[in-house]
């Protein structure tokens, strides 16, 4: 072995030591800080989770249940349910009655059997009638209801909503861990422990250890703590590091950014090492998190997490992590055979991050089957097309969900008027106006209202719109835009305010509120985009009864099926071609039936709520794709 192997070995084996020395002050003594807050925490997280077995604390059912789930408290709590089940069924035949018992942190509907008349229940559920072998048929049976079998997850990527979020890939890796758990699988998240964590987050984590890690090819080394909150089934990890992550926002310039996903990725699977715990696969989510296969398959390969395999998902290819390859190679120190043109390397001095995962991960997904296929053109494929052509045999599209439970026109807290799909028709509105309201827009419920929220960037069509809003601006139709991004387009947009007062509103803002109200009170969502790997705006606003205005591009394509009046079918209307006449013809269709239809209109709107966007099928693809790739 050379050398220069051998060195690296030295260097993983280094990181699973705890750290006894603290180089870095600071960040070690914000740790010990946060140790007291987060013991009452852990106090509290285990507090609520023995909630529901307290629920049906019979005695008989509790030995039951010491045996075999000791942390999933959901599955303790069905397990529960079968025991009872089992226990009605020995008894002599009585007519059920069906009591719904809600477990509010989990959000599960059990239903318990329970007798009606006899009052013998309470002493027969004293004695432990359950013999070991009834407990095991039960269990055995209540976990074959899930899906076999069980895979452990790591997911790695730089935000996670509601802990930070700056667009679509914040919410996938809330709601996707949380849809994983309940296919049986056992899912950590990990996330840089950024500064901008709101404190009531930061206040429930607990400190899980710290150690040094060498980082640098000059040796250099730096503190990596570990921060725990369990929730909802799910373990996030933090990543803590006071240099690297104590800026407000997770991405700052491309400068600091490069050294703090170098830092990140390699932290992460020096994390994963020191705490133990090998996953069977490592899932990792765009530029920042895609070095994580290339650490993987040359330092840490003969550490304990080198036998995990890996996917790299890829929710926008613009962004790619590049700089030049001395300053990766320094702030990496990775052997220099991976800096080659079919690996990092890209044009004659740069490294490619986002490269090099492509290249290193055993799977690469995106988040639609169009983009899949798009991002192997010229057209869509930021220069990587080749090279994704190249590794085509182990690129899969699997469009993305949304959490039905946090976007729910009947419970959203937001929304002056909730609704569901029974009475979408007359409480819309209500919510129209109240939006109306709050934006100072002319109270008029009678107007066609247009929505936008989007980041303000190229990506999104924006050029388009507003090379049309003049033109759709009349007596009857009014545009709400909330969005952050490009100056040209926040100025533009704020002089559109000014020239349609009372008819245009831009909110130049990011605000998760405002957004819900938004999808809550217009008629239709504009999302006019360039390209769109897959899109959340359109399935939210679908969830909402909202009409999707698209470009049939990437997942906007895949989700949205365009509206045929012969059939009066579809779910939006879409334009083909990135042209802004075809964009004002794609607006002036949903107008015109929107006034001249309205009962067509509704029927959509219907059609739309009942719509499943949820993430149930996506999630079972990728349960089916670690289960693949781990045979
Ligand atoms: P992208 O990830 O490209 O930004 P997506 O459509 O995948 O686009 O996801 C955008 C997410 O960010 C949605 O949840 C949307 O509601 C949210 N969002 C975008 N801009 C804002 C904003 N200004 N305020 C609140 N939420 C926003």
């Amino acid at each position: 072995m050379a050398e220069k192997d051998l060195k690296e070995i030295e260097v993983v084996e280094a990181e699973a030591k705890p750290a006894k020395k603290t180089t870095r002050k600071k960040a070690t003594k914000k740790v010990e800080e946060e140790k007291k807050p987060a013991k009452k925490a852990t106090k509290k997280v285990a507090e609520k989770e023995e909630k529901p077995v307290k629920k049906s604390a019979k005695k008989t059912i509790d030995q039951v249940e010491e045996k075999p789930a000791k942390k999933q408290t959901k599955k303790a709590v069905k397990k529960t349910e079968a025991v009872k089940k089992t226990e009605e069924e020995k008894k002599p035949a009585r007519k059920p009655r069906k009591t719904k018992v809600e477990e509010p942190k989990e959000e599960v509907v059990i239903e318990v059997v329970e007798p009606k008349e006899e009052p013998v229940i309470e002493q027969t559920m004293e004695e432990p009638v359950i013999e070991e072998a009834v407990v095991q048929e039960v269990v055995e049976e209540v976990q074959s209801d899930l899906p076999q079998p069980r895979r452990s997850v790591a997911f790695i990527a730089s935000e996670c909503f509601p802990f930070v979020k700056t667009g679509g890939l914040g919410d996938v890796m809330y709601a996707l861990p949380k849809a994983l758990v309940q296919l049986n699988c056992d899912v950590r998240v990990l996330i840089p422990n950024y500064r901008c964590i709101p404190y009531k987050y930061k206040e429930r984590m607990v400190y899980r250890g710290s150690f040094h890690m060498d980082l640098c090819s000059d040796g250099r080394s730096f503190y990596v703590g570990i921060m725990e909150y369990i929730w909802d089934g799910v373990v996030y990890d933090f990543i803590d590091n006071e240099e690297f992550f104590g800026q407000g926002n997770p991405y700052t310039s491309i400068v600091g950014d490069i050294p703090k996903f170098c830092y990140f990725a390699k932290a992460s699977l020096a994390a994963l090492n020191y705490m133990n715990w090998t996953p069977d696969v490592i899932h990792c989510h765009d530029w920042q998190a895609a070095l994580v296969p290339v650490f993987l398959k040359t330092m840490f390969a003969p550490t304990p997490v080198g036998r995990a395999k890996t996917i790299l998902t890829v929710h926008n290819l613009r962004f790619q992590g590049i700089y030049n390859v001395p300053t990766i190679q320094y702030w990496t120190n990775l052997p220099y055979h991976v800096f080659h043109t079919g690996g990092l390397k890209q044009g004659n001095n740069d490294a490619n991050m986002l490269k090099g995962g492509l290249t290193f991960a055993d799977v690469v997904t995106t988040v639609s089957t169009t983009y899949a296929q798009e991002i192997q053109t010229q057209e869509y494929g930021e220069l990587l097309d080749g090279h994704l052509r190249y590794h085509s045999n182990k690129l899969v599209g699997i469009v993305n969900g949304i959490d039905i439970d946090i976007w729910n026109p009947a419970t959203d807290e937001y929304l002056a008027s909730p609704y569901d799909l029974s009475n979408v028709v007359s409480q819309k509105v209500g919510n129209k106006m109240a939006l109306q309201e709050e934006l100072g827009l002319d109270h008029d419920h009678s107007k066609f209202v247009l929505g936008l929220v989007s980041r303000l960037t190229d990506q999104k069509g924006l050029d388009l719109v507003n090379a049309i809003l003049p033109q759709i601006m009349d007596d009857f139709t009014q545009v709400v835009i909330l969005g952050t991004g490009d100056k040209v387009y926040e100025d533009s947009f704020r002089k559109f305010e000014n020239d349609y007062k009372g008819n245009v509103s831009a909110s130049i803002m990011y605000d998760e509120g405002r957004s819900h109200k938004i999808y809550g009170g217009v008629d239709a969502l504009l999302v006019p985009s360039r390209f769109e790997p897959c899109g959340l705006t359109q399935l939210i606003a679908m969830r909402y009864g909202t009409i999707p205005v698209v470009r049939e591009t990437g997942g906007l394509k895949d989700t949205v099926e365009p509206y045929n009046e012969n059939t009066n079918q579809g779910n939006g209307f879409t334009f083909d071609r990135y042209d802004a006449s075809l964009l004002l013809d794609a607006i002036n269709r949903a107008k015109s039936l929107y006034f001249n239809n309205r009962w067509c209109w509704d029927e959509m709107v219907q059609r739309d709520m009942a719509k499943d966007v949820s993430w149930e099928n996506s999630a079972k693809q990728y349960r089916q794709l670690y289960v693949d790739i781990t045979k």
